[in-house]
C-alpha cells in the first residue's frame, strides 16, 4: 500500500519534491520493494537472483558461452559479424534482472542510478580505457514525455563522468516513434530501420573515434546494430555497446 501510494504521489511532485521524498521515505530494495538497510541498494534474496555474465563469452556480441572458447566468436556472429565491435552486459536478462530493470524504467526510480552505472562499470571492465564518446541510445520525444526520463541516458551520464570520458547526449536521434519492442530480430531490425539518425554537427569531431553506447537491455541487437551502422558510417573508428543486461540464448 505504501509504495502504491509513494507512487501515485510522485507523479503529482516536481523532481525536487520526489527527491526529498525518497528521503524522507525508508530505503527500500528498487527491486521488490522491501525495506533495506541503505538507500539505492537491492535485498540479499533479490541480489541471489542475479547472474552476472562474467565467464567465456562471445568476443564480440557477448553472448555467454558454457564453457571456455577462448577468444571465439558465437554461430550468430560466424554466420554475420555485427556491424559493432564488442557488446557487453553485466547481467543476464532474466527474471531476476528483468523486475529491477523494469521498476528503474516506469519507477520513478532516478535516485537508483547509482547502482545501475555500477552495473555499466562491471560490464566494461574488460573493454578498454583508452578515450571514447558515451553516447546513450535516444527515446523518441512521445515515449519521452510518458517516462519523463530516459534511463540510458541518466546512466550513461554518470558512467561517462566516472570513467573520465566524453558524455554526448544528442549524438543519436530518435526521429520516429517505434512501438514497444517485440518479436524476432528480422521483425525489430524492420521496426528500428531508420528510427535513429546521426546529428551532423558531430561529425568532425568523431572521425576514427571509440564510441560506447549505452542502452538497458540488449535483446536481439537490432538496436545496437541500427545505432553502430549509422555511427561508423559517420566516421567512428570503433562502436562498442554497453548494456544492464542482455537477452541469452540458450548457452
Ligand atoms: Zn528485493
Ligand atoms: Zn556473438
Amino acid at each position: 500500500m505504501g509504495v502504491i501510494v509513494k507512487s501515485g504521489l510522485k507523479h503529482h511532485l516536481s523532481t525536487w519534491g520526489v527527491r526529498l521524498l525518497d528521503q524522507l521515505l525508508p530505503p527500500r530494495c528498487l527491486s521488490c520493494g522491501a525495506g533495506v538497510q541503505d538507500s539505492g541498494r537491492i535485498c540479499p534474496d533479490c541480489w541471489k537472483e542475479l547472474d552476472f555474465l562474467q565467464g567465456p563469452m562471445c568476443r564480440c556480441c557477448g553472448h555467454p558461452f558454457g564453457f571456455d572458447m577462448a577468444d571465439s566468436l558465437c554461430a550468430s556472429c560466424q554466420k554475420s559479424l555485427p556491424p559493432f565491435d564488442r557488446a557487453r552486459a553485466a547481467l543476464r536478462y532474466d527474471d531476476g534482472s528483468r523486475r529491477m530493470i523494469i521498476s528503474f524504467k516506469h519507477g520513478d526510480r532516478a535516485d537508483y542510478s547509482d547502482f545501475f552505472v555500477q552495473l555499466l562499470v562491471q560490464a566494461s571492465q574488460n573493454l578498454a580505457s583508452s578515450s571514447a564518446f558515451v553516447v546513450p541510445v535516444p527515446l523518441h520525444k512521445k515515449r519521452l514525455r510518458q517516462r519523463r526520463y530516459n534511463q540510458a541516458a541518466l546512466i550513461a551520464r554518470k558512467f561517462a563522468a566516472g570513467k573520465g570520458f566524453d558524455y554526448v547526449a544528442d549524438m543519436l536521434i530518435r526521429h520516429r516513434y517505434t512501438p514497444p519492442q517485440e518479436g524476432n530480430y528480422g521483425q525489430r531490425q524492420r521496426n528500428v530501420a531508420g528510427a535513429f539518425a546521426f546529428s551532423e554537427k558531430y561529425r568532425e569531431k568523431i572521425q576514427d573515434h571509440r564510441i560506447i553506447v549505452i542502452d538497458d537491455v540488449y535483446t536481439t541487437g537490432a538496436t545496437a546494430s541500427a545505432c553502430a551502422r549509422i555511427l561508423k558510417k559517420a566516421g567512428a573508428g570503433s562502436v562498442e555497446i554497453l548494456t544492464l543486461a542482455r537477452v541469452c540464448s540458450v548457452t
